[in-house]
């Protein structure tokens, strides 16, 4: 049975993407069989994954309102070879047909069942708000990985997030919990970054993942080429972090027993 991990943080611009399709790439370089499920109208792990977007006739959009089955949408991200369910601006619509439609929060769960002994991982690239969309990835996984910037701001933003997360465990999904804060974009000659990093692990102690992930241009280049970091340059810093947030997520995965959802109460 697949692990089902949302990638999700409402604040725009903070790595969301970028962890998805590296962790992606990483985890099959673990040999992990791995979904990656995009869930954003902007389509950046698509096309960040060498898809083009606006070639593709079924996408998560179809998959969500009934229309496809999601082994009809999946395409293969050639340079790392993990699956891909697409999305792309249509999906933008989605938001408000999925308002009319039966069980509209359980769309993306109810999707993944045809498919959850065909992978090991299933992550699931959010858009930056907790709007519907957001709200199918949270009921559809079984924890949350949440990247970070460490910045002034980033705690004060996380507690909107956590009661979310909250709120979805005890009304929607119980399975869920928060299974790691990820610090991205590090920087560990600023001394604020350090600060604010000491703080995150004050709050939430083991709820930080060990892994930390640099600021490294080969990262943010890597997109215009349509490849993960991970693949694109696989000996710079950035990609060697996400192999090791990838070793890491794995043995979280056996160590946790996520399914219980009963080991991660976090409080913000
Ligand atoms: P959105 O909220 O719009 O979906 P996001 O949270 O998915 O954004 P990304 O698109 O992953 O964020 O990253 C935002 C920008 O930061 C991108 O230009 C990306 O290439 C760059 N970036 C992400 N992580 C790193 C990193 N570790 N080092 C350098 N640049 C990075
Ligand atoms: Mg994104």
């Amino acid at each position: 049975m697949a692990k089902i991990f949302c990638v999700a943080n409402q604040k725009g611009g903070v790595g969301k993407t970028t962890t998805a399709v590296n962790l992606a790439a990483g985890l099959v370089g673990h040999q992990q069989r791995v979904l990656l499920v995009d869930l954003d109208p902007q389509g950046n792990a698509t096309m960040g994954s060498g898809i083009e977007k606006s070639d593709l006739s079924k996408t998560v959009y179809q998959v969500l309102i009934g229309h496809a089955a999601v082994q009809e949408a999946v395409q293969r991200c050639p340079s790392a070879g993990y699956d891909v369910l697409p999305a792309n601006r249509n999906l933008a619509g989605a938001e408000i047909e999925l308002v009319d439609l039966d069980e509209r929060e359980l769309r993306l769960k109810n999707a993944l069942h045809s498919v959850a002994h065909d992978y090991d991982f299933v992550l699931i690239d959010c858009p930056p708000a907790l709007s519907l969309l957001t709200l199918n990835g949270l009921c559809a996984a079984n924890g949350v990985i949440v990247p970070m910037q460490c910045e002034y701001f980033a705690l004060e933003g996380l507690s909107d997030l956590v009661n979310t997360i909250k709120q979805v465990h005890a009304k929607l999904n119980p399975d869920l919990v928060i299974i790691g804060l990820l610090r991205v974009m590090f920087d560990a000659r600023m001394t604020l970054q350090q600060q604010v990093s000491e703080q995150l692990l004050a709050h939430f102690g083991d709820k930080v993942f060990s892994s930390i992930i640099p600021r490294n241009v080969r990262l943010a280049e890597a997109p215009s080429y349509g490849m993960p970091g991970v693949t694109f340059d696989k000996a710079s810093r950035g990609a060697q972090a996400y192999l090791e947030f990838g070793a890491e997520m794995i043995q979280r995965v056996q160590t946790m027993n996520i399914m219980q959802g009963n080991s991660a109460e976090v409080k913000p």
